[in-house]
C-alpha cells in the first residue's frame, strides 16, 4: 500500500481532489495549495494519510462548516481482503461500504483512491484569540459565533477551567505581518499572549504539528536549548515525535522511571465528541476527574448524512470535540484503564462518541451497541467473509 501516495487529479472549479489512500496530508496540502484550494478538513498532523483519516476519524477547525474528514468524501475505491477493488459512493450498490468505512480502521478493506471535497483558500489567515474566565460564558460565546457562521476556522484551547480561549480564523488576502511557529516560537503559548495574529495558510494548517499541539513538552522539545541544538528546525514535528513515542513504548523507559518514583500512571489520550448542549457538563466532569491541561476544543457542525455513517453514528446536530493527550499519574494504584473507562462511560451518558485510535476498554456488548455492531457484522460477512482482516473490537479494543 505504501506506494499509493500520489495526487491523481485536482479540479478546483468543481471542488474536489482525487488522491491515493496513503498520501500524507503534508503532500496533499502542498499540491492542493498550488491549485488555490485545500482539503475541506485537514487533520493537524502532517503524517496522517488521507486513507487513514477516512478509515478513522479526522477533525480540524474547519469542521464547524464541513464536519469530520469522512463527511467530505465523495467516493472511495476500496481494496478488499480477497483482492477485489470496489468503487463506493453514497448512491451506488456499495453505498453500505461507503457509509460503513469511516471508523472501520482497515478491518473491512483499504482505501486505494479517495475523492474528497476541497475549498478555495486565500493566502493568509487572520486569527483572533478571545479569552474567558468562566466555562458558561465561553460556551455561550462559542454557540453565538457558530450561529453567526461568519468565521472560516474555529477551535479552542483550555489552559485551566478559568483560562479558556476561543480562536477564530478568517481567510485574508493580505497580512500586515506573519508569525512563524515552526522553530523558536511555540504556537500554543502565543494564544494567551496575542489578541490577534496572522499566518500564511500553509503555516496555519500546520500550526499544531511543530509541537504536536503541546505534547512536545514531554520530549523536552520546548526547552530552548534542546529545541535549538538537539531537535533543530527540521526535526521538530509529528514525524519525529511519533518515532520517539514508539521507541519509548517498546522499551518502556517512562514506565521504568515512574516505578522508581513510586508513581502509577495511565495514558489518557482521547478525542471525544460531545453534543454541544452538554459540553459544559463534560468539562465539569473532566475538571473534577481528569484535569490534564491544556485541552483542545473543536466544534463539529451538523452535516447531511451524519446519521448514516454506521460505525461512527452522530445525530444531525452540533458536537464539540474535546482532545486531551497526556499521562495521568497518581500515588495510589487503580485498576487497568480506570480513568479511560470513566471517560467512556461519561461520553456515552452525555450522548457523545469517542474515537478509537488510542486505548479503549469497552466490554464487547457495550462496544457493539455504540459502534454499529449489527451493521458491522453484516458488512464484515459481505465484504470480508474470509476474515482477512481482524474484527473492529479485536483491533481497536483488544489490540490484537
Ligand atoms: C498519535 C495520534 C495523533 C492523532 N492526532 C490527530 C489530529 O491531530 N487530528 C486528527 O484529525 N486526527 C488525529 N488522530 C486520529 C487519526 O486521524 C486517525 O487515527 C487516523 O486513522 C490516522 O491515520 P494514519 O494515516 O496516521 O494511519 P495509521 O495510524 O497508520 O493507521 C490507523 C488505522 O487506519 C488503518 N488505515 C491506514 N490507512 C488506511 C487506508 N488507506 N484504508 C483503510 N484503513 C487504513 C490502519 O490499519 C490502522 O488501523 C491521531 C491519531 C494518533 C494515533
Amino acid at each position: 500500500m505504501r506506494e499509493f501516495r500520489d495526487v491523481l487529479h485536482i479540479d478546483a472549479a468543481a471542488g474536489y481532489v482525487e488522491a491515493e489512500g496513503m498520501i500524507p496530508y503534508e503532500s496533499l496540502v502542498v499540491e492542493c495549495l498550488a491549485h488555490g484550494v485545500m482539503p475541506a478538513v485537514v487533520p493537524q498532523l502532517k503524517t496522517i494519510t488521507l486513507g487513514g483519516a477516512v478509515s478513522g476519524v479526522g477533525i480540524e477547525s474547519s469542521s464547524h462548516r464541513h464536519g469530520l474528514v469522512h463527511d467530505t468524501v465523495l467516493a472511495l475505491d476500496v481494496l478488499l481482503g480477497d483482492g477485489r477493488i470496489l468503487t463506493c459512493t453514497p448512491a451506488n450498490e456499495h453505498a453500505d461500504l461507503f457509509f460503513g468505512f469511516p471508523n472501520s480502521y482497515g478491518t473491512l478493506g483499504y482505501a486505494l483512491r479517495v475523492e474528497a471535497k476541497v475549498i478555495p483558500v486565500k493566502p493568509y489567515v487572520q486569527l483572533r484569540h478571545l479569552g474567558f474566565d468562566s466555562p458558561g460564558e465561553y460556551f455561550r460565546e462559542l454557540g453565538a459565533r457558530l450561529d453567526a457562521g461568519d468565521t472560516d476556522f474555529v477551535d479552542g484551547t483550555v489552559f485551566a477551567p478559568d483560562r479558556l480561549y476561543l480562536t477564530l480564523g478568517r481567510f485574508a488576502e493580505t497580512a500586515p505581518y506573519t508569525s512563524d511557529y515552526t522553530f523558536e516560537h511555540i504556537y500554543y503559548r502565543s494564544i494567551p499572549e496575542k489578541r490577534e495574529d496572522y499566518l500564511t495558510i500553509h503555516d496555519y494548517l500546520w500550526r499544531w504539528d511543530t509541537d504536536w499541539f503541546w505534547c512536545s513538552k514531554n520530549l523536552m522539545a520546548q526547552n530552548a536549548l534542546v529545541r535549538k541544538f538537539v531537535f533543530g528546525r527540521k526535526r521538530l514535528g509529528s514525524r519525529t515525535y511519533t518515532k520517539i513515542m514508539r521507541w519509548n513504548s517498546r522499551l518502556g523507559l517512562t514506565k521504568k522511571v515512574e516505578r522508581v518514583l513510586g508513581l502509577h500512571s495511565e495514558s489518557v489520550i482521547q478525542d471525544v465528541d460531545i453534543p454541544l448542549a452538554r459540553a459544559g457538563e463534560f468539562l465539569d466532569f473532566y475538571q473534577r476527574n481528569i484535569a490534564l491541561w491544556p485541552l483542545w476544543i473543536c466544534p463539529i457542525g451538523p452535516v447531511p448524512h451524519a446519521e448514516s455513517f454506521s460505525l461512527y453514528p452522530r445525530k444531525n446536530q452540533w458536537y464539540l470535540n474535546f482532545g486531551f493527550w497526556d499521562v495521568k499519574r497518581t500515588r495510589e494504584a487503580h485498576e487497568r484503564g480506570h480513568f479511560n473507562r470513566m471517560i467512556e462511560k461519561k461520553v456515552a451518558a452525555l450522548g457523545g462518541i469517542k474515537s478509537l485510535y488510542s486505548d479503549s476498554y469497552f466490554p464487547e456488548d457495550e462496544f457493539e451497541r455504540l459502534y454499529g455492531g449489527g451493521t458491522y457484522r453484516a458488512l464484515k460477512a459481505k465484504y470480508d467473509p474470509q476474515g482477512a482482516f481482524p474484527g473492529l473490537y479485536a483491533k481497536c479494543v483488544l489490540r490484537h
